[in-house]
């Protein structure tokens, strides 16, 4: 049943007049600033301010995925250029969330790669020596890219700038990239991973997959990964995970400051709040541009429960 709701919403994601239609529908912008921090970065970062307010930190995101034309990735690169000007003003943490894909790595990857570079500089001017967790976080997308991913990540790593990668529990290759970035005292954040693949290369279904998170979540909270300097970010929606890191943590001596739950606004803020509440650093994925029908839509796809809010959008 589950599987079914989320291939209607995908489909519903792809369809390009109703994406023209919802995005030009006043009615609809319920759905939108459910999920989506703006349509520019200045709306996105007062979003942010205010959530800041309640101690809960942002992680910005232009929507732009998957283009397909140099014309959408200049769109794309100018936008998120855009945010990092506005983040130096701000007294935010500068932390950007960037796919690979967004800068053109699915039309020539080299060149999309590339982009990186530049993009990294201009964050590491940005913050200075402020304080903060500042970084750029590298989004991980299908395992035909993952090989490239983790190699940008390391070049970037190795040229000194701030950057996190984002790693999957569902792959099984995750424990042993993993290991390596802890033992350079790097930031990683883990996730279930969105995609599915076959179980010569992931762990497949849904408790194989929250198995091997638990694993990894045993690894990134040890008190030699703590020694090590490494800054785990779990980014999950999952309570039982929330409770299971935040316990491991307190065993082996990790003080509430040193690493990150993370979660989609507007996806379960009121997780976000409590967590806030009881001192657990609190970060929120807050994506903002116009193009949010895909996005929104696909979080509605992640939790059936969301059918009434659809509803209401539509009519
Ligand atoms: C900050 C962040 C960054 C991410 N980046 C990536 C990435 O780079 N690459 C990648 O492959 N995946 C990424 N993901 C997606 C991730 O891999 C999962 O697909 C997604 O988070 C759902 O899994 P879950 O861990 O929340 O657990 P689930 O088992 O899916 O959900 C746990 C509980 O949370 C509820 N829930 C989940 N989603 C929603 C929602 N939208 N609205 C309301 N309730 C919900 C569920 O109903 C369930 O009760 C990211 C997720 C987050 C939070």
């Amino acid at each position: 049943m589950r599987r079914f709701w989320q291939k209607g919403m995908i489909a519903l994601a792809r369809s390009s007049r109703l994406k023209h239609f919802m995005q030009s529908n006043r009615g609809a912008s319920k759905l939108a600033t459910r999920y989506v921090g703006g349509d520019n970065v200045v709306e996105a970062l007062d979003c942010a301010n205010r959530l800041s307010r309640s101690n809960i930190r942002s992680s910005l995101f232009y929507l732009g995925e998957y283009v397909d034309t140099h014309e959408l990735v200049d769109r794309n690169i100018t936008s998120i250029n855009r945010a990092i000007d506005m983040i130096s003003l701000s007294e935010l943490d500068g932390h950007l969330s960037v796919d690979p894909t967004q800068v053109g790595c699915s039309i020539d990857w080299d060149k999309g790669a590339a982009a990186f570079w530049p993009i990294a500089e201009a964050l590491k001017k940005a913050v200075g020596e402020r304080d903060g967790v500042h970084c750029l976080m590298i989004d991980m997308e299908d395992d035909s890219v993952v090989e490239r991913t983790v190699a940008l990540y390391h070049a970037l790593h190795a040229d000194g700038y701030p950057v996190a990668l984002t790693l999957q529990a569902y792959l099984k290759r995750t424990e042993g990239d993993l290991e390596k970035i802890i033992r350079q005292g790097g930031k990683v954040r883990l996730v279930k991973g969105a995609f599915v693949a076959g179980s010569d290369i992931a762990h497949v279904g849904n408790a194989a997959v929250k198995a091997n998170y638990y694993r990894l979540v045993d690894r990134m909270l040890s008190k030699e990964a703590l020694e090590y300097g490494f800054y785990p970010i779990f980014a999950t929606h999952d309570h039982e995970i929330h409770g299971y890191a935040i316990e491991t943590a307190r065993a082996n001596g990790w003080p509430q400051c040193s690493y990150e739950i993370e979660m989609l606004y507007g996806a379960r803020d009121d997780v976000a709040e409590e967590l806030s509440a009881h001192g657990e650093r609190v970060r929120l994925y807050l994506p903002f541009g116009a193009d949010w029908w895909p996005y929104a839509i696909r979080r509605i796809g992640e939790n059936p429960k969301n059918l009434n809010l659809l509803l209401r959008s539509l009519i």
